[in-house]
């Protein structure tokens, strides 16, 4: 159990994704953790959803914390920052969330403060986030730990340098929306061939996880688990044609690299 006041400010979707897997993990009590959000009715919500205190103040979340998360949307942070700006704790950790808002931005609206820019997605919501995190030059490396083991909670969490931040949107930020294109493709085709469409997104959902969890547990190159599974003159290998006759990763490689160089164009 950590000794440390949790602070969220903005409790939508990410804020709320995140609040759920801390106190899930245990990592803290419902009495250690504050939000505030903009409206009356997200904070009646996550008040009886989590049992924690809220506020419509940003100015109290930030005098209370001791880890602060900024989760608003980014074209907040011109508002919100300069609201909690001389109420932070000397040492409060902030570590925001937001898309497109480099360390630089933050640290030129905020001053000098220990700060961790991060980026998880939203799997996040069902405690499967891929999670990035660059601390700026005053966090230390136990700081860096203790809120690496709060992006576990809801996730997977590695520290990467600033410069990573663009791939990270492409790879991990963005990533699930073409992971929900090959799952309905996938489905379509077992529609196609006469599977109810419920049982359809179920195959192929639950094919992807799998797939995902045979490279991050066996540790093997995605390569070697592809040849593993075509059968000479079998059925995979056929689709596998396929696929690259269609410019599959090429596709793939192409479209992420649109998704990073937009990232890059925004910040
Ligand atoms: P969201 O669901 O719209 O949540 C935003 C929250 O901010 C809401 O609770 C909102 O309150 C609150 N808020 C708005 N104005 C405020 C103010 N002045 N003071 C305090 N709270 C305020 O957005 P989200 O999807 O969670 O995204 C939050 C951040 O996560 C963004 O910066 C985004 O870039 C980042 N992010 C999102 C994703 C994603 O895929 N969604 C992935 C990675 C990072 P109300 O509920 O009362 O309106």
């Amino acid at each position: 159990m950590l000794d440390k006041m949790i602070g969220f400010i903005g409790a939508g979707n990410m804020g709320s994704a995140m609040i759920g897997g801390i106190l899930d993990a245990s990592l803290v009590t419902t009495s250690q953790i504050i939000a505030s959000a903009h409206s009356p009715e997200t904070l009646d919500k996550i008040r009886t959803k989590f049992s924690i205190e809220t506020t419509q103040s940003n100015e109290v979340v930030a005098e209370r914390s001791d880890i602060l998360f900024l989760a608003v949307k980014p074209n907040k942070f011109s508002e919100v920052l300069p609201q909690i700006k001389g109420h932070l704790k000397p040492d409060c950790i902030v570590v925001s969330i937001a898309a497109g808002q480099p360390i630089a931005n933050i640290e030129a609206l905020l001053g000098e403060v220990r700060l961790i820019r991060a980026m998880p997605n939203t799997p996040a919501l069902v405690g499967a986030a891929m999670s990035a995190l660059c601390p700026n030059d005053k966090v230390t490396p136990e700081e860096v730990k203790l809120v690496e083991s709060l992006f576990n909670s809801f996730g997977r969490a590695e520290v990467v340098p600033e410069s990573m931040m663009d791939a990270v949107v492409g790879v991990s930020g963005s990533s699930p929306a073409y992971v929900y294109m090959f799952i309905e493709a996938m489905a379509d085709a077992a529609v196609a061939d006469g599977m109810p469409r419920a049982q359809a997104y179920k195959f192929a959902a639950q094919s992807v996880l799998g797939a995902a969890k045979m490279v991050l547990e066996t540790g093997k190159h995605p390569g070697e688990l592809k040849d593993a599974v075509c059968s000479p003159g079998g059925t995979t290998i056929e689709a596998v044609a396929a696929l690259e006759h269609g410019g599959f990763r090429d596709t793939v490689i192409s479209a992420q690299r649109a998704c990073s160089k937009k990232s890059y164009d925004m910040s």
